[in-house]
This record gives C-alpha cells, structure tokens and sequence, in this order.
C-alpha cells in the first residue's frame, strides 16, 4: 500500500475510533494548499537541468505549517502529501503549536555537486518564498538536507523579507540553530524506547539492538543507545551492513563511517548483507531510513519484540497486522521521530524570543515533551482499547478536530 493510502487508512480508523463528524473527517484529509514548481539550474559544466519540487501545506489549524524538506530521486506529490500529513499528527502528538507540511524535490543529492545544490535550493525558494514564513509555514531538514540547507533557505528568504531565523529551523548554530537540534530526533527515539521499555519493565542495557540506517537519526540514536548500555548487534545503510552478536563498538564505528563514509570495511564486526537487517536477530529493531520497509513480504519473519518507528511510515498497514498477530509491539513514527520536530519548535521559540538555551536545557525539556507524548498515548489507549499507533493518531487527530472546530468549521 502506497504511504498516502496507508496514511489515510489510519487517519480514518482514528477518526471512526474518536466518532469524527463525517465532514469534518473528509476536510482534515484535504491539504490546505499544494505548491509544485520547477526549478532550473545550470550544472557546474554549464548544461540547463530542471528538477520538480512540492511543499504541500496540509493543516494550520493548532499553529504554523512546520515540516521537513526533503532531496531524494524518490520523492512524489502523494508521498510527500502522506509526510506532510503525518506531520500535523505528529505536532499535535507532542503538543507543540503547529500543523503540518512537508517538501521535497525529486533529484539525487549524491549526484550534484555543492554549488549545484546550493542553486537549486536558492531557486526553489525563490519560487515558495511567499508561501512560507515565520507564522505561516517553518521548514525544517529532512533526508537529503542538512543545516547547510537550512542556512541557504534562510539567505535566500531574507533577501525578499528581511533576516528572519525563525523562518527555518535545523538551521547552522551560527546563523541562530538551537544546540542539540541536530541530535534530536536521535534523542527522542531513544527516550521514546526508554518510556516503551520502562512500560514492559525492561530497560535499554538488558536489550540487544538492530538500526537500518546510519544518517542523521540512525546514527545519534546508536550513540546514545551505546551510551546507555545497549548492545548494538546489527547497523546498515546504503552502503553496507554490519553485525556484531557481542555489540559493535559504536564510536569506533562513528569514526569509520566519517572517516570512509561508508559501513564497508569496518573490522570491529562481520559485514552481512543490508536486506536482512530487518529480520536480524534482535530485541529492538529500529528503521531509520525509508518508508514502507517493513511490508507483507518480511513482516512475518521480523524478530524483534519492540520495532520503534524513527523513520516515517516504515511499516505499511498489512505488515503492521503480521506483527501485531505475532506479538511485535510497534512504536509509531508520529510519536517515536518526534524529537526533532519538538526540538525545532525549541529552536524557534529561541529565535522568536532572542534568547539562546544551553543544551541540557534542550535535552531536558526534549526529555519531559517525549515522556508526556507516552503517557498521553497510553491514556488514549486505555480509554479507546486499541494499540499505540492508534493511541498516538487519535491523541494526534482529537487535538487537530478540536482546534478545527473551536476556530468554528462550519459544516
Ligand atoms: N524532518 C523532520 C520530521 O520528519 C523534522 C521536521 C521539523 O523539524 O520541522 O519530523
């Protein structure tokens, strides 16, 4: 099932669950407004190349349209759609005063050089500048993008409107980026597994690990999983795979991973091919990396007990009924990846406000925003007898509806 169906089918079981107003339940579907433009840059060799890019603004009704911007060869309207709606979910999960959105433009990052995609960042936001904005709509970097990203955005936007920092969030700490931002999502993933854990009476050092991805997110949440006294037993990316049944050294795997960019050639572990990461054996699988990874075709042979959701939508609908048969408590991504976005909002508040946190003054408040997002969850849960995807989708969608509604949405 594609992201956008499988996004709307949880939508719509949330919204049956809470007893939504049919009306109300078709209008939270539909996206406030889709932007799609091309942008044409000359390459370094001097050749014209066009490349499409999408923001597509989905609720504003809790706040400002906040969300990733994404680079990737993969990137389509409706996948874009499903992630700017899961972001309105995921705002109102955490309970930070925003909607959702998301962008993307469909290009290889790995295939353009620096400049080029410094130009191409420049000229799409040319092109949505006056879309986007402090109180309307707060990108923020998503796979493919990184505070570089963020700090042309910023550059560019200002030129039409004057500095504005809090126009992008993630952005470079020089230019008003919020320490800990860049290890957020990280963090919350990982405090989001230390509040699931807690709940079934275990803790990260008892629990044996597997992470499918090594980026942003996949490679923070090792660190301080390690640090905690996880085993890691399995970590792949796009370049290899690596396992370790003793736990791999995670800091010496940091360092080769900058050093080569690359997981090949490590020799604290045996290399293992990266499609069977998923099926590793392991206590906790946590997929960092795409979405819909876990589906139909391996769902039944995962053999985890705990899969925490860090990627967005890596489990489509029919792999989730597999592992919910078979037992496998998963952690949704709405709740599990929130960190960053929560942290963000941190980052925001801060250039708003002028005012720069320490960093253990961002980790604490990330800390206390992950523990209330748990126990709301699970309130939701008990309340409605279902399990923490829908715990999370209907606390994340009651919040919008009601938001909708105290506006005054006429049906
Ligand atoms: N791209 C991240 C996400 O999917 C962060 C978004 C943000 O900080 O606005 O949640």
């Amino acid at each position: 099932m594609n992201a956008l169906a499988a996004t709307k089918r949880n939508f719509r079981l949330a919204s049956h669950i809470l007893g939504l107003d049919s009306k109300l339940e078709k209008s939270l579907l539909i996206p406030f407004r889709e932007i799609k433009v091309e942008c044409t840059i000359p390459k370094d060799d001097g050749t014209l190349v066009s490349y499409v890019g999408f923001r597509i603004q989905h609720d504003n009704a809790r706040g400002p349209m906040k969300g990733g911007i994404r680079y990737h060869p993969e990137v389509d309207p409706d996948e874009v759609n499903a992630l700017a709606q899961l972001m309105t979910w995921k705002t109102a999960v955490a309970d930070i005063p925003y909607g959702g959105a998301k962008g993307g433009i469909g290009c290889n990052p790995m295939d353009l050089t620096k400049s080029e995609l410094e130009r191409l960042t420049r000229v799409f936001t040319q092109k949505i500048h006056d879309l986007i904005g402090i109180h309307t709509d707060v990108p923020a970097p998503d796979m493919g993008t990184n505070a570089q990203t963020m700090a042309w955005i910023l550059d560019e936007y200002s030129k039409f409107h004057g500095h504005s920092p809090a126009v992008v969030t993630g952005k470079p700490i020089d230019l008003g980026g919020s320490l800990g931002r860049e290890a957020a999502t990280g963090l919350g993933v990982v405090f989001a597994t230390e509040a699931l854990l807690a709940d079934y009476g275990v803790s990260i050092s008892k629990m044996k690990f597997a992470i499918q991805g090594f980026g942003n997110v996949g490679s923070w949440a090792a660190k301080f999983i390690h640090d905690r006294g996880g085993k890691i037993v399995a970590v792949s990316d796009i370049t290899g795979a690596v396992e370790n049944p003793n736990g791999i050294d995670i800091p010496a795997l940091l360092k080769h991973k900058d050093s080569t960019n690359s997981l090949k050639g490590f020799n604290g572990g045996d290399a293992m091919d990266p499609n069977n990461l998923l099926i590793h054996e392991c206590d906790v699988l946590i997929p960092c990396a795409l979405g819909g990874v876990l589906n139909k075709d391996n769902a039944a042979d995962v053999k985890a007990k705990f899969v925490i959701e860090a990627a967005n939508h890596p489990t489509d609908p029919e792999a989730d009924e597999i592992l919910s048969k078979k037992g496998v408590v998963v952690l949704p991504d709405i709740y599990a990846n929130a960190g960053g976005v929560t942290v963000s909002y941190f980052e925001w508040v801060q250039n708003i406000q002028g005012f720069m946190w320490d960093e253990e003054k961002v980790n604490h408040e990330l800390e206390k925003y992950m523990r209330r997002a748990f126990h709301e969850i699970k309130a939701m849960c008990s309340t409605h007898g279902c399990n923490l995807r829908m715990g999370a989708f209907t606390l994340g969608v009651s919040r919008v509806a009601r938001a909708t509604l105290l506006r005054g949405w006429e049906a």
